[in-house]
């Protein structure tokens, strides 16, 4: 790397999807973001802006067959604003990679040992690390010579106590199939509880903080002293809170129930519980807005679906309270968290003994800012911090290959 080499790159690939920004680390700026999505369709769409030259908003429709052709033009967005992949001052490419199983805790630089591992945790999380893979090799393959290094989304979890992470079922059978609880989202929920300290004015190492990352996933995490004890997804981002599409918490049996009363398969339970469950399964919508929008004229199936998925929300609150013991702030995150202000508001209605209350002028704040939403009185602070994964990835990489 040279001196003068302070630019990432950060990849985010989807199975059809690469999302993609490009921050230069001297000061955190974002010069170029942008998006491919539908890669292997006939209608795929690649939109580039370039927010380093303040240009406009570039949008390119037509097929790209492959990852491999989507990240050609990306390159060639990149170097039409003189930000190339070739230039000097790309210091690295950090890859959000989903899973990283028990081994890998810290971001890591990928050569071909880390490639193979993160093919062997394949099993673990069929739906990701196929597509995180070939973003890497593809990324490789244009620029060989540069460190490449894989941030995951389990590894701010791999703290959490033994007896938070193991499900009380049979021990051979667990470790043989690596069945256990991991947890997701790491890299927001990292970002959010650290920048919660910053906004009390706070060492991260002396605060306790519950993160509710609502996004159309959705995950609950405690975290005391800047490390997490506990996460409400587990060995899938399946477990846990009322999702867009997942239906969270169930009964287990639910699934042999299914299977041999209605006859599905293992891949339609999936299919239900993943995607055709939650918010879309209870009420045919998975975006807050559209639900709110139903309730206001109404609607009682939205109504409910509402109610559920703040009764399992605010249930996390209360257990991450007990295990925490002593809670400084309540944070909300993601598209739900930061945007919808009913949610905010009905997860901690109530709470008051617990410390908890919400400003309804505060809350309705519109911002991009990171904010305190409580009254003044609360003991607890309630608060909203944007979530950015992108610069959490940036940092996390820029850190490993400037050390
Ligand atoms: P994310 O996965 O973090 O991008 O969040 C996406 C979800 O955020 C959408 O499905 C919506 O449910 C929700 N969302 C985004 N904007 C708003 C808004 N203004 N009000 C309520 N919900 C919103």
């Amino acid at each position: 790397m040279t001196a003068t080499a302070t630019r990432v790159l950060v990849l985010n690939s989807g199975s059809s999807s690469v999302k993609y920004q490009l921050l230069d680390m001297a000061d955190g700026r974002r010069l170029a973001v942008g998006l491919v999505e539908r890669i292997g369709e006939e209608n795929s769409r690649l939109v580039h802006t370039p927010l380093a030259t303040g240009g406009e908003k570039r949008e390119t429709e037509g097929a790209i067959a492959d990852h491999e052709t989507a990240l050609k033009a990306v390159a060639a967005e990149l170097s039409a604003d003189g930000l190339g992949l070739d230039s000097p001052q790309l210091a690295a490419i950090g890859h959000r990679v989903v899973h990283g199983g028990l081994r890998f805790t810290e971001p890591t630089v990928i050569d071909d040992a880390v490639l193979k591992e993160i093919e062997r945790l394949v099993p673990v999380a069929p739906l990701h690390n196929p597509a995180n893979i070939t973003g890497i090799r593809t990324a490789q393959a244009l620029r060989p010579d540069l460190p490449q290094i894989a941030v995951f989304d389990t590894a701010f979890h791999s703290t959490m106590p033994e007896y938070a992470a193991r499900y009380a079922i049979d021990v051979e059978t667990a470790d043989a199939h690596r069945v256990r609880r991991y947890g997701f989202h790491g890299t927001s929920h990292a970002y959010v509880s650290r920048r919660t300290a910053a906004l009390l004015g706070q060492d991260p190492a002396e605060v306790n903080v519950i993160v509710l990352h609502l996004g159309n996933g959705a995950s609950a995490s405690a975290v005391a002293g800047g490390r997490c004890v506990d996460t409400s997804m587990g060995l899938t981002p399946l477990e846990g809170l009322v999702m867009g599409t997942r239906s969270g918490d169930i009964d287990p049996a639910v699934t042999f129930h299914l299977k041999r009363v209605a006859g599905m398969s293992a891949d339609e339970i999936d299919e239900l519980l993943n995607k055709k469950s939650g918010l879309l399964g209870l009420c045919g919508d998975n975006d807050m807005r559209e639900i709110r929008r139903r309730i206001d004229e109404g609607d009682e199936r939205a109504a409910l679906a509402f109610d559920i998925y703040i009764h399992r929300l605010k249930k996390y609150i209360g257990a991450y309270y007990a295990v925490l013991g002593r809670v400084d702030a309540v944070v909300f995150t993601a598209g739900v968290g930061e945007n919808a202000a009913p949610v905010r508001e009905a997860a901690v209605a109530g709470l008051e003994e617990l410390g908890l209350a919400v400003d309804a002028g505060l809350n309705a704040v519109r911002s991009d800012e990171p904010r305190l939403i409580s009254p003044e009185y609360a003991r607890v602070a309630v608060a909203v911090v944007p979530t950015d994964e992108e610069l959490e990835i940036a940092q996390q990489t820029y850190a490993l290959v400037s050390a």
